[in-house]
């Protein structure tokens, strides 16, 4: 499965969370429940003392997933050692009480439920092969069974072995869902940047430039755009190659990135050498001052090992009637003054 976190993963590891406490859950008040229900004396002691061991057994399995979720696997190996061991206990048990007893076959087939949501469908279906080897072992030591004592146990094995084949089915079809998914979000991604910079592609940075504007109209916040274009760029691909140029766009997309990805800013290339930045919740006063960072950023150090300088154009959103054109529109021909002013600069 993949260890990329996406909603999706997190969903599951949340709903194995619950799986775990509602099975665990479900043994508890199986417990309380027959402890109700059987009349004193009619079970001897031999046959309900295990059950309220496992109840606590149960219990304590919630509390520690309660209190270290991400510890989950971990965890239920422990509990699986638990009812393994509890198993070997109490089989001999079964056997020389003559008749199955029901928690026995409650709590090893929620085990098997739980192993396969747990561990998932190969981890699980290992977990429960050594499991039942454990179990037919411990039978065979202490055996041989009486006919209706081994039809109990053709009985367990049934409803073990189907709830067995239906958790590893829809583990294995979820798994291979979310590898899926996985990769159709690595693909979306992918195709929302630019190959190149690793900034946004010109597609979906136009896209976030409307989002950030509906946003921005429906809850009045101020938003602020600052356009970049490098200083002199075809002078750099003439002296140094295209591919040197290439570099240099790689690190002017990364410096911008750097200074504006904690804020909530966004970068994207426009095309060509010419880059904007979008910075929702900044007001022009405060987007001139970033973007005069920007500029130092960028102008004050080598990059790729040669000088390097850039202009910038910022614009800000006035209100209900701007549109995204508009604005742009605005942050280019400030862009343009910065350059007619010598370039290097911020308008
Ligand atoms: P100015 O200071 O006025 O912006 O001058 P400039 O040379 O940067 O502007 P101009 O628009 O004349 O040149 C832009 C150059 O950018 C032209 C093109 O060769 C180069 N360029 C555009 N896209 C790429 C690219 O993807 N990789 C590389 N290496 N160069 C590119
Ligand atoms: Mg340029
Ligand atoms: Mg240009």
């Amino acid at each position: 499965m993949s260890r990329r976190t996406t909603p999706l993963y997190e969903l599951l590891l949340r709903s194995q969370q619950y799986i775990v406490y509602a099975a665990s859950a479900a043994y508890i008040v199986y417990a309380l429940l027959t402890a109700l229900i059987d009349p004193p004396g009619v079970f001897p002691v031999a046959y309900q003392v295990p059950k309220y061991w496992a109840a606590l057994f149960a219990l304590a399995t919630i509390v520690a997933v309660a209190a270290a979720p991400h510890r989950l696997k971990q965890l239920y190996v422990l509990t699986t050692v638990g009812y393994l061991l509890a198993t070997i206990v109490e089989i001999p048990r079964a056997v020389s009480y003559g008749a199955m007893p029901m928690h026995l076959t409650l709590w090893l087939t929620l085990n098997v439920l739980v192993s396969f949501v747990v561990f998932g469908a190969r981890q699980g279906a290992a977990l429960i092969a050594v499991s039942v080897a454990v179990m037919l072992g411990a039978l065979i030591v202490h055996g041989p069974l009486a006919p209706p004592q081994l039809s109990d146990w053709v009985t367990v094995a049934v409803v073990m072995g189907v709830t067995g084949i239906i958790a590893y089915t829809l583990m294995n079809f979820i798994e291979n869902n979310m590898l899926q998914h996985a990769e159709d979000s690595e693909k979306l991604r992918a195709a929302r940047l630019d190959a190149v910079t690793d900034v946004y592609g010109r597609g979906a940075i136009e896209e976030e430039l409307h989002h950030a504007m509906d946003h921005a109209r429906r809850i009045n916040s101020p938003l602020s755009i600052v356009v970049a274009d490098i200083d002199h760029f075809k002078q750099v691909n003439d002296q140094h190659g295209h591919a040197f140029g290439d570099d240099v766009l790689r690190a002017v997309g990364k410096r911008l990135r750097r200074n504006v990805g904690g804020i909530g800013g966004m970068v994207g290339r426009w095309g060509g050498e010419e880059f904007i930045v979008l910075l929702p919740g900044v007001a022009k006063p405060d987007a001139l001052v970033l973007a005069e960072r920007l500029r130092r950023e960028i102008g004050d150090t080598p990059l790729a090992g040669l000088p390097v300088t850039a202009s910038f154009g910022v614009a800000s959103y006035r209100g209900s009637g701007d549109t995204p054109d508009q604005l742009f529109g605005r942050a280019d021909m400030a862009m343009y003054e910065a350059k007619r002013s010598g370039r290097n600069a911020v308008r």
